[in-house]
């Protein structure tokens, strides 16, 4: 599949078109007799639910994409449902799951940035990038994106992995931790492991990344090699973390995730090196 992200509308536009339509961080969902979609209908309107004015975000495939806020949570038409986006994420393609997000969040910054963050005054919508500019002082605000280092650590067989509080029971991942300001990835990486369970890491390798709209992060995956140190956990939000051999593996987050892919391509690789 192919998506090509857009800010304004092409004119006349006709046919129908892709709606991602949010209440909050449920996405609105139809069922027919292919499965779960998204809304493909020419008006939004048609469906007769209150929402605001939709935002265009691109062309998915000669379709035309909008993100959408509903003012209201129902009634919703037949065979139409609201699913909450982080279930989304397991129920549908992972190509559909990433539009989804970007929807999500360019209304989640919409809703945030009514205001001017310096003066205060109403914000106007830019005429081509998406951004908010304020027509009093000129400051000019864009969707946040905030990056966030994932890193699994792995000692030959052996991979360390911690759980925390809010996880469901006995899951555990790999560790994660914001980029601070001033900070390279690779800095994020030796600080975050540090702080959350004590050890030290070396010859970091980038792994890929992920789009996580739970509101705005950017995962950036890392292997990082063990270097020495004990697991303390200092960090109030580890519950328990230690070292677990890559053929007794816990439960870990779903497929789907850059924590599982991370998990699984060491296994797959250290399995193809014989080594498991
Ligand atoms: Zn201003």
């Amino acid at each position: 599949m192919e998506f090509v992200p857009g800010v304004i509308a092409p004119e006349n536009l006709q046919g129908d078109h892709i709606w991602f339509a949010f209440y909050e961080s449920k996405l609105l969902m139809v069922q027919d007799q292919y499965g779960l979609m998204v809304p493909q209908i020419e008006k939004f309107s048609l469906l007769g639910i209150e929402h605001d004015e939709p935002h265009y975000i691109g062309e998915l495939q000669n379709n035309h994409c909008f993100a959408v806020s509903l003012k209201e949570e129902g009634p919703l038409p037949p065979n139409y449902v609201l699913h909450d986006l982080r279930r989304v994420a397991m129920m549908v393609d992972p190509f559909l799951f990433m539009i989804a997000g970007k929807a999500s969040q360019v209304l989640d910054w919409d809703r945030n940035h009514q205001f001017c963050g310096r003066c205060g005054t109403q914000t106007e919508h830019h005429d081509q990038d998406r951004a908010k500019t304020c027509p009093k002082c000129g400051y000019t605000q864009y969707p946040r994106i905030t990056p966030c280092i994932i890193t699994l650590v792995t000692r030959g067989h052996e991979v360390l992995l911690a759980r925390s509080a809010h996880f469901p029971p006995n899951m555990f991942s790999t560790l994660a931790g914001f980029v601070e300001p001033g900070e390279t990835l690779e800095m994020a990486v030796h600080r975050e492991i540090q702080e959350e369970v004590g050890v030290k890491v070396r010859n970091l390798e980038y792994m890929g990344s992920q789009p996580w709209p739970f509101p705005h992060s950017l995962m950036i995956g890392f292997y990082a090699e063990y270097a020495g140190g004990d697991i303390v956990l200092e960090d109030d939000e580890i519950e328990e973390a230690g070292w677990w051999p890559i053929d007794q593996l816990p439960m870990i987050p779903p497929q789907g995730s850059i924590s599982h892919e991370l998990i699984a391509g060491y296994v797959k690789k250290m399995s193809a090196n014989g080594i498991s």
